[in-house]
């Protein structure tokens, strides 16, 4: 579903990512750990070309960008893959001045043109999705941090991505808030949903992933199982960067 090529990113003289290949099936998850400054939201924001990688190719449901320094960048094909992706931040990042089911219907009604009735009947089915059905006329500041990442993630899916990015989702919340999260992803992940995720939570990565990449100095130093990776890391710097992770 999702296939890098031989992804380079400079910024300047700065090369944040070095030739980073990875494939995601369909249906699978895929967590992207490592250390601080590795190149982890760098590759995400490169699936999603709010970043456009220096070279190498993206390809996403057959979907394929091909980037060269040398070749101009043609912003309708950008969109076009970009609207294959959808995106969580670790700061949720909800328009304050919305509701939550404005903050679900807004893509909608204003990207992809759907009629409000519409729109809101999506947003009423992913907000029940994530729980929060409550909740959809209330402001995004009167609820907790968990209940706000549930709204960015409903708000996420309302486009029906096929593919969804998160960067560190569960990062900004405590312990008990980011657990109502690994929740949703969890039950999203059953339902096949396709992900790639860049994580320092063990407990969100070895719940969800059926794949992790280690991402250090912006290339791919260990890949495999979740299991694997967690259990039985083979080189020495993968082991004491997992003995960090909580
Ligand atoms: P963290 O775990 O702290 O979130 P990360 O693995 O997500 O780290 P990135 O944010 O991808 O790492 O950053 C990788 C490197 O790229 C860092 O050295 C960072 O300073 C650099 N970098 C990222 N964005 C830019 C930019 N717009 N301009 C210049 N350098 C950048
Ligand atoms: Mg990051």
């Amino acid at each position: 579903m999702v296939d890098l090529k031989n992804i380079v990113k400079r910024f300047g003289d700065l090369t944040v990512l070095n030739e980073v290949s990875l494939s995601v099936a369909e249906g699978a998850v895929m967590a992207l750990v490592g250390p601080s400054g590795g190149g982890k939201s760098t590759l995400l924001r490169c699936i999603n070309l709010l970043e456009i990688p220096t070279s190498g190719s993206v390809d996403i449901a057959g979907d394929r960008l091909e980037f060269r320094p040398d070749l101009r960048v043609n912003s309708k094909d950008v969109h076009r893959l970009r609207r294959h992706t959808g995106m969580v931040f670790q700061n949720f990042q909800l328009f304050p001045h919305r509701t939550v089911i404005e903050n679900v219907t807004e893509g909608l009604t204003t990207v992809l043109k759907w009629p409000k009735e519409r729109a809101r009947e999506r947003a009423m089915m992913l907000l029940e999705k994530v729980g929060l059905a409550h909740k959809a006329e209330v402001w995004p500041s009167t609820l907790s941090g968990g209940q706000q990442q549930r709204v960015a993630i409903a708000r996420a899916l309302a486009p029906s991505p096929k593919v969804l990015l998160c960067d560190e989702p569960t990062s900004a919340l405590d312990p008990e808030l980011s657990g109502e999260v690994v929740d949703v992803l969890a039950q999203l992940a059953r339902e096949g949903t396709t992900m790639v995720m860049a994580t320092h939570d063990l407990r969100l990565a070895s719940k969800i992933a059926n794949e992790v990449i280690v991402l250090d100095g912006g290339v791919i130093v260990e890949q495999g199982s979740s299991r694997d990776i967690f259990t039985r890391p083979q080189r020495e710097r993968t082991k004491r960067f997992i003995a960090t992770l909580t």
